[in-house]
């Protein structure tokens, strides 16, 4: 097949996730063959800026030949066993215990998953066994966010807040219910300093367990840095006071970090850097970097006792602790850790990286809200930074911004009006430094067009 009909081919028969399919058809498509470092090539030769890391999850960056010798070996040796009937094999009791050692202390235990979704599901069945083993099954309802992103599947589009996907498919389910994000900039009234509008979001919770009666309540979700919502980075106050009240009304507290684990937040899990500790921790993405599909779902040792006095949970996925996909897990997190990734996000190149995103950004007409934790970064495209009004119809002004990055090799992504960066973890000063010159670039370009 010739380069030019890759991307005519890929219309006749291949439908695209989150994609209006129709003008895909009629646009074309990209066609990326290869990737090095932070770096993507498409079948034009073209070079680009990978500023997503992916889909936020190729943390030790393109190419690393280790993973893929990794992978043959488990492939040559064991390509597939499962471990639902009294099985299991080197490769998976290998990865649970490097997961035990990165995770937080009372993190002894893991149950697998193909994907980030599947994490989110298998939670949401998790604790509602665990509260049934207890002896209390009518604690069932599981609250998230307004704009809280949670995947795709029934359960997880249900626990997500983004009214989009709820409108296709009656979502949510029953027994899921939201609350509103912790959005400073956009929620925050005339004066309110972060500190304090933190405290309002984080009583949100509180006012909601009131109405529906804790007795009835299994657990609340959130992503510690919210990622597809936009990069909502919370006031430092949220989280510690979210996780008060969740100890007061005894409801389990879960951080969804398959965004923010394995570095994201210059710590191994975003709960740290946010200053709470969770009881089950939901993650995929950078478990493996993204170079095969695999995600787990991190359980406390309070929550593992109730689960084993709860007999058989009947669940479970076929690719659950795929061999090949957990030696790579494996692999991956011996990079992070053997070459120190995530301290370096942590000491150098996250606060290179924030100082640089403030300083990149803040002085365009139509950019307000500069925000970067770790190597998890955003600012907002705004009408008026005086009055902080926003663009008509949220996100077409996000999608023409973002089309202008993509055409000058940068990817980076538009969530509604917010523009987003999550690049590699192992991302060079002087690669932010191009990465960023290039960005500058594309926002003048932005700029003009909207004058
Ligand atoms: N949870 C969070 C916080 C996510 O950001 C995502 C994906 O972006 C998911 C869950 C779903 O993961 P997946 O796409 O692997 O199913």
């Amino acid at each position: 097949m010739s380069k030019k009909d890759y991307s005519k081919q890929d219309a006749k028969h291949h439908l695209h996730p989150f994609s209006d399919n129709a003008a895909l058809a009629r646009d074309g498509v990209r066609v990326m063959v290869k990737g090095k470092g932070i770096y993507v090539y498409d079948d034009e030769g073209n070079e680009i800026i990978d500023g997503m890391a992916g889909l936020w999850c190729v943390n030790i960056g393109y190419g690393r030949k280790e993973l893929a010798r990794v992978a043959k070996k488990q492939m040559d040796e064991l390509p597939f066993y499962n471990t639902f009937f009294k099985t299991t094999h080197p490769a998976v009791v290998e990865l649970s215990a490097k997961l035990s050692e990165v995770a937080p202390a009372n993190f002894n235990h893991v149950f697998y998953t193909g994907s980030g979704s599947e994490s989110v599901d298998t939670m949401m069945r998790m604790v509602r066994h665990y509260w049934a083993s207890l002896g209390k099954p009518s604690k069932k309802i599981i609250i998230g966010r307004w704009n809280g992103y949670h995947g795709s599947t029934i359960g997880g589009a249900s626990l997500g807040g983004m009214k989009g996907m709820h409108a296709q498919g009656d979502l949510p389910i029953a027994n899921v219910v939201h609350i509103e994000q912790p959005w400073y900039y956009g929620l925050a009234k005339d004066g309110e300093s972060a500190d304090d509008f933190g405290i309002r979001a984080a009583n949100w919770l509180e006012e909601k367990i009131n109405e529906i009666g804790a007795d009835k309540i299994a657990a609340f979700v959130g992503e510690p840095i919210q990622g597809a919502g936009g990069v909502i980075i919370p006031p430092k106050t949220y989280w510690p006071r979210i996780e008060e009240i969740c100890r007061k009304h005894d409801i389990l507290l879960v951080a969804d970090e398959v965004i923010c684990g394995f570095g994201r937040t210059g710590h191994w899990f975003g709960h740290q850097a946010m200053g709470f500790k969770p009881d089950i921790i939901t993650t995929a993405k950078g478990l493996s970097s993204g170079y095969l599909p695999i995600g787990a779902v991190l359980v406390s040792d309070k929550v593992t006792e109730g689960l084993l006095a709860g007999g058989e949970f009947n669940h479970g996925f076929t690719y659950a602790g795929h061999p090949v996909a957990a030696a790579v897990a494996q692999k991956n997190l011996e990079i992070l850790q053997d070459e120190g990734i995530v301290d370096r996000v942590h000491d150098k190149i996250g606060p290179y990286m924030q100082k640089r995103w403030h300083e990149t950004f803040s002085k365009f007409k139509y950019v307000d809200d500069v925000r970067c934790e770790g190597l998890i970064c955003g600012f907002t495209l705004v009408k008026d930074k005086a009055t902080r009004e926003l663009f008509p119809d949220f996100g077409t002004t996000g999608l023409m911004c973002r089309d202008i990055f993509f055409k000058h090799n940068l990817i980076m992504r538009a969530c509604g009006d917010h523009m987003v960066a999550a690049p590699p973890l192992v991302i060079t000063k002087k690669e932010i430094d191009t990465m960023l010159a290039i960005a500058a670039k594309c926002m003048r370009e932005f700029e003009e067009k909207m004058d």
